[in-house]
């Protein structure tokens, strides 16, 4: 089977090279070499976060337009090969942007960015790392617009904006038939249930080759990046009841910095990366986090979506770095780090009041949430069974505790959850309609390598029993 698959990959990449030269690298050529080892401009073409997602695809194939994208699907199609999606590669699930026995897309060159007078929509290509303009996307510049604006996206406007999903108004889409598609936000839009599944349902119906997003004024702000050691617990976990207070209850506002004093005044056991302080521009606070989103290590994103209530956060942190110290202590060059992402009430209201979307946390509902991210760094593949399985079991044994104090929620925080489980919730059957309708010979579904399955509850992950 696995020998088929690569003579399939084979076969495609061959046939990509002879159609679309100058746009596809083999591993055995200079160029291959060169993307893999030093920084050029195909650097991104393999550049991925975690060593873990590292694979060798058969080719990288790079489409320099739309066209060449389609008419590149259409051959890979033909060609019944594997393939993977990958823009800035920051996922951290092996096999959901490249793929051994297939061709991996790269999205480097999709790189536009165009501001549309009428409707100050800027237009976006997915490999866009970082913006001067203010628009709703991620926090961190070198990841991908692509898998973040797919997912949902957390990022500095959350507050006042909702999700990044929330701010685009549409999409060109390369469907699995290779045709390319312009979908709209607007009701009337022959594409509107694809507009609808694309607010978080990553790739599972189509390759997006731009996105479109309203833009907004941002002035200065005040932010940055620091990471608490372990004698800052007391400290630290008091200002997250502070978190709570100020921004799942009244919101962000003017006078953040005193009313984060609480943080700021930690002193013991912290590191700054970005530094804390009022920046003239918003876009300053991305640009100090640079060197922290490349890495040279394994890592693994889990999140954990809990009330936020101090009894959920103290489950969460025993449970992670006690079980640790215990189940990990041999792992070489271990480190374990949480990161509690405020969904607030203001944020979710932000949402609600857009075009709606598939994170399914209802303000009305929900209170204020944390998405709790467990984030374990090591440097060893020897070890990646051990960091995995861990994570698992503590994941699922926080999720027991909390649903029985009543704080557990399962909602969409899929861009950094395991992917065999269902996060798609009630919406899955309609997802599920929606790709059949876009899909219908299954090829996107079978062949295209997902972060996330659109599968349900229990089924197998492996392609095609879905
Ligand atoms: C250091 C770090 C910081 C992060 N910070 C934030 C943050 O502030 N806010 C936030 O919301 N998330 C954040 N994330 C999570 C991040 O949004 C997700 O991991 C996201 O999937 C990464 O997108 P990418 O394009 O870099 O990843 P990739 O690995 O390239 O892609 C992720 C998935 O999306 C698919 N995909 C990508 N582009 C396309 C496309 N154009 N068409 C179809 N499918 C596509 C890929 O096939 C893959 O399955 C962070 C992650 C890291 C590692």
């Amino acid at each position: 089977m696995l020998h088929s698959q690569k003579a399939k990959a084979h076969a495609a990449c061959h046939a990509l090279l002879a159609a679309l030269p100058g746009q596809v690298y083999l591993p055995d050529s200079h160029d291959w070499h060169i993307a893999s080892t030093e920084l050029t401009n195909l650097y991104h073409a393999v550049e991925i976060w975690s060593k873990t997602c590292v694979l060798t695809p058969q080719c990288v194939f790079e489409p320099k337009t739309t066209l060449d994208l389609s008419n590149g699907v259409k051959l890979i199609k033909e060609h019944e090969s594997l393939f993977a999606v990958r823009s800035g590669g920051h996922m951290a699930v092996p096999g959901a942007q490249s793929v051994d026995q297939g061709v991996m897309i790269s999205m480097s060159n999709f790189h536009t960015k165009t501001l549309i007078r009428i409707t100050l929509s800027p237009r976006l290509g997915p490999d866009n790392s970082g913006s001067t303009l203010a628009v709703n996307g991620g926090r961190y510049p070198m990841v991908g617009v692509g898998g973040v604006l797919l997912g949902g996206g957390m990022g500095y406007f959350a507050g006042q904006r909702g999700w990044s999903v929330d701010d685009i108004v549409g999409w060109e889409v390369v469907l699995a038939d290779g045709s390319i598609v312009d979908v709209t936000a607007s009701s009337d839009d022959p594409y509107s249930d694809l507009a609808w599944a694309l607010r978080g349902g990553h790739n599972h119906f189509g390759i997006v080759t731009r996105f479109d997003m309203r833009t907004f004024p941002a002035g200065p702000a005040y932010g940055g990046l620091v990471a608490y050691g372990a004698a800052a617990e007391e400290q630290f976990f008091a200002s997250l009841d502070a978190v709570y207070a100020t921004t799942c209850r009244w919101g962000m506002g003017a006078g953040i910095p005193e009313r984060l004093h609480n943080f700021t005044s930690i002193a013991s056991e912290h590191v700054v990366f970005g530094s804390t302080e009022l920046h003239d521009s918003w876009i300053d606070i991305p640009r100090s986090l640079a060197s922290m989103a490349t890495r040279d290590d394994r890592t693994l994103f889990w999140a954990i979506t809990f009330k936020a209530d101090r009894r959920a956060i103290d489950i969460v942190t025993e449970l992670f770095y006690a079980g640790a110290v215990n189940e990990l202590k041999h792992v070489e060059g271990l480190s374990l780090a949480i990161s509690f992402q405020p969904l607030t009430v203001p944020y979710l209201t932000a949402s609600k009041m857009k075009a709606g979307n598939l994170m399914g946390l209802d303000p009305d509902k929900d209170s204020g949430h944390f998405a709790g991210i467990l984030f374990p760094t090591w440097k060893f593949e020897k070890d990646d069974e051990a960091v995995y399985g861990f994570t698992r079991k503590a994941a699922m044994a926080m999720e027991e505790q909390l649903r029985k104090l009543d704080l557990f929620n399962h909602t969409f925080t899929s861009m950094m959850q395991p992917r065999d489980r269902n996060l798609f919730g009630t919406h899955l059957a309609r997802l599920q309609e929606i790709r059949a309708k876009y899909d219908p010979d299954g090829f996107i579904r079978d062949y295209l390598q997902h972060g996330f399955e659109l599968a349900s509850p229990g089924s197998p992950r492996s392609h095609g029993e879905l």
